[in-house]
């Protein structure tokens, strides 16, 4: 495959260019992916993820930049063989939000510097968020992130006119940053605010970024990191956000305004709540516990206790706890549905009940064990309860 010169991108100086018409030059993957004399289809590159749209009507799933030239993966083979015209087409919603994000990044980034003094480290373009980190080690607060909001949103609706320029690297001048490329750069200026050596794609003029929204900031490792939505990206995320709220809201048949003071509300009255259940819980306990002591009957001055239950073995803890408190016995509870089976013996009954369960299980086909005071298991078959039960003498 001979490629020639390299592909004209017309993204550079039209970014609103939706449709356009190349000539194929090279063709790979069994026309999978194919070459263009030119394209305003943007590769992943500089942090913006790729366009998506259509060669001759297929689909396309990736945008790759190989330096000199751009590769367009599609779907299936293009079918059509080298030197044929071709028309493409911008996924132009795609194309907008990329450029709302990109362009909100250019005017944080200068408001950051100039405003706050932190100058941008890294920036991050995601499918549901982007990221700016900036050299800021301490921390971004809530009232100072609403801050730097308000002077984002008002510089967007200043509307400053974003152009691009091709300059010399050798002579260009008031760079944001300092570019390490030699010989002609390309330059999107923000005016009054930005210059930037930039290959992505921006909107005309920062009115056009639309609402820009920051969701939050966090420090990492020394730097602070500011998620940020922009344009409608930012509309549908306050759209969710509401509904979200309005979902919270209703179960408790509260105004989203009233939520914080409600919802600490009920977590306090959640813990009185869970604080009264467990002292109801231990004093049921006592009281069954007598019941069911006094009841016992006594072989050789232990109590064998007989307890059955609906619920798991283990939830009977605190009425066995009572149990063993109260002098020498054996206790037994059982879920007859389950064939779950838990067995307790206190110091003074001289058995061990760890080692009792265990045998008699094994027996029985079942599992379990546990401690010389506590253990408990299961039989295979809650059928096989009524022989394990009678087998430890209950
Ligand atoms: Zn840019």
């Amino acid at each position: 495959m001979s490629l020639p010169e390299s592909t004209l991108r017309l993204y550079y100086d039209d970014a609103t260019l939706a449709r356009f018409s190349a000539t194929v030059t090279a063709v790979a993957n069994d026309g999978r992916v194919v070459y263009l004399d030119r394209t305003a289809l943007y590769p992943t590159s500089g942090g913006q993820p790729h366009d998506l749209g259509t060669l001759a009507d297929v689909p396309i799933v990736d945008v790759v930049d190989e330096e000199a030239h751009v590769a367009h993966h599609l779907t299936e083979p293009l079918g059509l063989p080298v030197g044929a015209m071709v028309v493409g087409q911008v996924d132009m919603t795609r194309r907008v939000d990329h450029m709302q994000q990109h362009t909100a990044q250019h005017l944080l980034s200068a408001l950051l510097t100039d405003e706050y003094g932190w100058p941008t480290v890294s920036v991050h373009f995601g499918d549901d968020y982007s990221t700016v980190d900036v050299a800021c080690a301490d921390g971004i607060d809530q009232d100072t992130l609403a801050h730097i909001e308000q002077r984002a949103n008002a510089l967007a609706l200043g509307n400053h006119a974003v152009t691009v320029s091709y300059e010399d690297a050798a002579t260009a001048t008031g760079l944001r940053k300092a570019s390490d490329r030699d010989g002609t750069l390309r330059i999107v200026t923000i005016e009054g605010l930005d210059r930037s050596a930039c290959g992505g794609t921006h909107v005309a003029g920062t009115g056009e970024i639309g609402a820009i929204l920051l969701r939050r900031a966090e420090r990492t490792r020394g730097n602070t990191r500011i998620e940020f939505l922009a344009g409608y990206r930012a509309v549908r995320r306050a759209r969710l956000d509401a509904d979200l709220l309005a979902r919270a809201a209703r179960p408790l048949s509260a105004a989203p305004a009233d939520l914080p003071v409600l919802v600490e509300q009920q977590q306090l009255r959640l813990t009185e709540l869970e604080r009264e259940r467990k002292r109801l819980t231990s004093e049921l306990a006592a009281y069954e516990a007598q019941s069911l002591w006094d009841r016992a009957p006594l072989v050789n001055d232990v109590r064998r206790i007989r307890h059955d239950t609906t619920g798991a073995v283990k939830d009977a803890d605190p009425l066995v706890q009572q149990l063993l408190a109260r002098g020498a016995c054996v206790v037994l509870v059982t879920n007859m549905q389950s064939g779950g089976v838990l067995l307790a013996a206190s110091p003074e009954s001289g058995l061990d009940a760890g080692q009792t369960l265990r045998s008699a299980l094994q027996s029985a086909g079942g599992r379990g064990g546990g401690s010389p005071r506590v253990a408990q298991g299961a039989v295979a078959s809650p059928s096989a309860l009524p022989a394990l039960i009678a087998a430890l003498g209950f």
